[in-house]
């Protein structure tokens, strides 16, 4: 089942109609589809690089008409419209750590909520200094709904509650969600964050981006679905440096050039994420259902969604899913 819906999906891209403005693709994925817990993947793509017809990381969680998101990368409101969501319904928002796939559009996501009507607090989670980021992106924003307060008599901007998160802990519990968080493992980003949600019918965890950590295996014990960032790689990028640490960059993908150094950025890659098999054995010992990569980068080229998944199952017998934008879960 899982492999004929990917070979479907994949015509779709290759179609060129899914990413056309205003599109909407009602992927339903695997068994786990159906129940009231949703989990939309608005972006799948990993780093600061920008095209490839992929948008930058971001989950929403719909628990019936309850609105949550994780993490908030380049093209997270238009993914968020394009999934058939409404940005005003957004209850809170969990940031797990401060770069720039993960957080770029923190004040464009609260601006288009606030103008599509948005009227009820909005949480905002995340590590250190989100606080201050929020403050200024509001005070970036305010000539802006200024004008619209007093043109068309737009309602004022409501109470934005942000919470700063450094360690283990529960984060909240509306009676509809219960969110709790872990500490991970991403140098030099210090502190990035997992999540996990529990609702009435689902859990759900988020792993952020992290080299492979115990802690992940912890938050994740027994949940319904982990979603797990990924690199794939092979013993030629490994044990010969070879390459940029990311084939998009290989290529020459316009939007991915990078301007550092490019050992540097191998080095990064390799010394703070996860390889895809790891992910497979931290879903195994986990004890999770679902398996899902996202936040993958490739550092050698031509890798296919069956090899992902392949390496994933080097240790993991359990459901595992390739995410591309748009997926719903
Ligand atoms: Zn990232
Ligand atoms: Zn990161």
């Amino acid at each position: 089942m899982t492999k004929q819906w990917k070979v479907n999906r994949r015509g779709l891209l290759r179609g060129g109609g899914a990413l056309a403005a205003g599109a909407v693709v009602p992927w339903a994925a695997g068994a786990a589809a159906g129940g009231t817990t949703k989990l939309h993947i608005l972006g799948s793509r990993a780093g600061p690089s920008v095209g490839g017809g992929q948008y930058q990381t971001s989950y929403a969680v719909t628990v019936g008409d309850a609105l949550y998101m994780v993490d908030c990368g380049y093209g997270a409101t238009e993914q968020l419209v394009r999934a058939g969501l409404r940005p005003q319904d957004l209850r809170d928002l969990f940031i797990t750590h401060h770069h720039p796939d993960h957080n770029i559009e923190l004040g464009t996501l609260i601006y288009f909520a606030w103008y599509a009507g948005l009227v009820k607090p909005l949480g905002i989670y995340g590590p250190p200094p989100v606080k201050a980021m929020t403050q200024s992106y509001l005070a970036a924003l305010k000539p802006d709904i200024d004008i619209w307060l007093d043109d068309i008599g737009h309602p004022p901007l409501g109470p934005i509650d942000v919470t700063e998160l450094s360690r283990p802990q529960d984060v909240m519990d509306d009676g509809t969600v219960k969110v709790t968080c872990t500490v991970v493992n991403h140098p030099p980003v210090v502190p990035a964050l997992g999540y996990r949600f529990d609702t009435p019918d689902r859990s759900i965890a988020f792993s952020g981006d992290t080299t492979p950590v115990p802690a992940m295996v912890e938050l994740a014990r027994g949940a319904d679905v982990l979603v797990h960032e990924a690199i794939y790689t092979d013993d030629n990028v490994t044990a010969n440096r070879s390459g940029n640490g990311d084939a998009r960059v290989d290529s020459g993908e316009s939007g991915s050039a990078i301007a550092g150094d490019a050992q540097k950025l191998l080095d990064h890659v390799l010394g703070s994420h996860t390889k895809a098999e790891d992910a497979g054995r931290i879903a195994a010992e986990a004890g999770v259902k679902t398996l899902v990569l996202a936040h993958t980068v490739s550092l050698v080229p031509g890798v296919t969604d069956g090899m992902w998944i392949a390496a994933a199952r080097k240790h993991f017998d359990g459901e595992v899913i390739y995410a591309h934008d748009l997926m719903v879960i």
